[in-house]
This record gives structure tokens, sequence and C-alpha cells, in this order.
């Protein structure tokens, strides 16, 4: 859509550039669909323009993966398969692919769209938020005069459509650490209808001292993390009970918290969370390799199934 209240549009990523009035464009799907007036703040004068940054997408280090802002989700989609990380040392990349196919994406938002725009958008549904927050992803801010401080992703997201930047804050980048990358992990996506947006995203990971972190993310208004300590043997062998982690769930779920819109009520939210949070503590507490006794949902085939982009599986799927 035209944004007709746009005076100028100016290529910086420099915060000192900013001024009330002023938004950064990263690929503008938000911005171009919602317009000017999006979610309800003053009118918008310029866009600080985030396309000549020539921050590199993706870097891969000894101490994980640093996700530039300007990561678009097609570039997200190859890094499994791009030869510059093992797949082997890192199980959790499994996580990368179905969290973009989350998007259910048109063309435009799979080759436009950013992670940094993605967290920035803060939707409950947003599924970079989901795959950083679980991944004990850590959010690099700048503020004028080089000022820059981290937020863990998982606190970043404040609420619907909020979040912890500052005015004319930067999102600059997301590290995910190797220790989070190298746990073993399960997926449970739901949508009320076929491909359609996320009603309830849980994330499980098991790290290597047997801990369970699940992350329930669009079943709520912010990420929400129920961290249950290993009993620092094998991985898995000191997985909580059922009963368990149903009560670790009442207690950091208050009934407030579950989102509400047109793509799932609260209650409906709430029972997908516990049925996808149990699904994926048996699926973690069985041995790996073992064929899952439940899959709900999508986007999480077993591994010898090669997985489509959307592109590949459907022409469009505009109007998620
Ligand atoms: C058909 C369709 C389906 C969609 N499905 C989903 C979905 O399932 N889940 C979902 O969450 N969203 C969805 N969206 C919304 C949107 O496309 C995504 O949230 C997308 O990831 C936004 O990224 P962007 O780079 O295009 O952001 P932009 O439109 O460029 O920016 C969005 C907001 O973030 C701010 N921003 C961007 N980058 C930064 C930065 N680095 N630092 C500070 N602020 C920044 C902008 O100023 C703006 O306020 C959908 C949109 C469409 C049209």
């Amino acid at each position: 859509m035209d944004m007709t209240t746009i005076e100028a549009v100016v290529r910086t990523a420099d915060p000192a550039d900013w001024q009330p009035g002023d938004a950064w464009l990263a690929g503008g799907t938000v911005l171009f669909s919602y317009g000017s007036f999006a979610f309800g703040r003053e009118p918008l004068r310029r866009l600080l323009d985030l396309s000549a940054t020539g921050w590199p997408a993706i870097t891969v280090s000894e101490s994980g993966i640093d996700l530039a802002a300007t990561c678009t989700i097609a570039e997200l989609y190859a890094l499994p398969a791009g030869g510059s990380v093992d797949t082997a040392d890192w199980p959790a990349l499994q996580l990368v692919r179905p969290c973009c196919d989350s998007f259910v994406a048109s063309f435009k938002i799979w080759n436009m769209s950013t992670v940094g725009g993605n967290l920035c958008t803060s939707l409950p549904a947003g599924p970079m938020i989901s795959l950083c927050a679980a991944l004990d992803g850590v959010a690099t801010l700048l503020g004028p005069g080089g000022a820059s401080r981290t937020v863990p992703v998982a606190e970043f997201v404040t609420g619907d459509a909020r979040n912890a930047l500052a005015p004319g804050e930067l999102l600059r980048s997301v590290h995910l650490p190797a220790s989070a990358l190298a746990s073993r992990v399960a997926f449970r996506r739901l949508s009320l209808s076929n491909l359609g947006r996320s009603g309830a995203l849980l994330i499980g990971r098991l790290d290597a001292d047997g801990g369970l972190v699940l992350t329930v993310t669009a079943a709520t208004k912010r990420p929400v993390q129920v961290r249950l300590p290993g009993t620092g043997g094998t991985a898995g062998a000191g997985m909580p009970t059922a009963a368990q982690l149903a009560a670790a769930l009442d207690a950091a779920l208050p009934d407030g918290l579950y989102h509400d819109d047109i793509h799932g009520l609260p209650a409906w939210r709430k029972d997908m969370t516990y049925r996808l949070a149990e699904e994926i503590r048996a699926e973690l507490a069985a041995p790996a390799g073992t064929a899952p006794a439940r899959v709900s949902g999508d986007f999480w085939p077993p591994a010898d199934v090669p997985q489509a982009s959307p592109q590949q599986a459907s022409p469009q799927q505009e109007g998620a």
C-alpha cells in the first residue's frame, strides 16, 4: 500500500539519525501492508532504510550463530543445507525450516521479510521470535552515540506488538549460542485452519545436562519459557513427569496471558499448549531417533522426509 504520510526515505543504520515519526524499514512487509498508521502509532513521516547496511546475513563461529537483523527468511531457510554448519554438531538447526515454514508465507514475505522485522513487529505468531527465544537467542540493540545493549529474545517481546525497544533503538543482530544449538529439540505447531497463522507454537530443548527448556509462543501474548533442570545424568533420564510439566505450565502461564484473536480463542490455545507440551516431553524423554508416538500439527516430518519450501509446495499462501 502507498504510505501517503512519508516525506523522505533515508538510507541509514545509525540510530543518531532517528527522529520522532521515523520507522526503520527492513523488508517492509508490515510497513507496506499496515501503512503509515501501523499499530495505532503516530503517522510515520520518514523511513530509515536498512537495505544498504551490508551486514553479513549469517555468521557462524565456535560460539554459535549470529543472525543479522536484516537476514531474510529465504537466507535463513538455506542455512541448514548451506555447508557452513555441521548439522550433526548442532541438531537444533532442525528447527530453522519448520520455523520459516510457520510463516506459511507468500513469495514476498519469504524473500523480503527479515528476522529483525519479525522480532520488532512482535506479533504472538512471529516464528522468528519462536526460533530465537527457544534457542536462548540474545538480541543486540543499538542506540545513538554508539550505545549498545543486549536482551534475551525471550524477554525482548513483552506483549502483543510490544517489545523492549526504546524509541529509535535499532535491533542489530541475534546471537544463538552453540550450547543451545547442540541440544536435541522437538517442535509442534497448530493452526485453526490448514496452513493458517500459528495458534500455538511450542519448542522443547533437551540440554546436555538433561534439563528441559520449553518455549511457548503464538498461544501466548509473549514468549513464555519453562525451565526444568536435569539431574546431570544421561540426557532424557531426568525428564520431568507429565504432572510436573503441567504444574510448571500452571505456574508460568496465568489465563490472562493466552492470546485472543481470530486465529484462536484463549481456552483453545491453553488446551493446545498443554497437549503439545506433553507431546514434546514424551518425544524428548524417549531415546534419540525414536519415532514420536504422536505429532499434532504440521511441519515436523521425520528426518528422512525432505521438506519443501512453501514456494515449492504451493504457489501462494497469501492471507495467512
Ligand atoms: C501474507 C502475510 C503473512 C504473514 N504472516 C505472518 C506470520 O505468520 N507471523 C508474523 O509474525 N508475521 C506475519 N506477517 C507479518 C510480517 O510479514 C512479518 O512479521 C515480517 O517478518 C516482518 O518483517 P519485515 O522485515 O518485512 O518488517 P518491516 O515491515 O520492514 O518492519 C516491521 C516493523 O519492525 C520495525 N523494524 C524492522 N527492522 C527493525 C530493526 N532492525 N530494528 C528496529 N526496528 C525494526 C519497523 O520499523 C516496523 O515497525 C505476515 C504478513 C503477510 C502480508
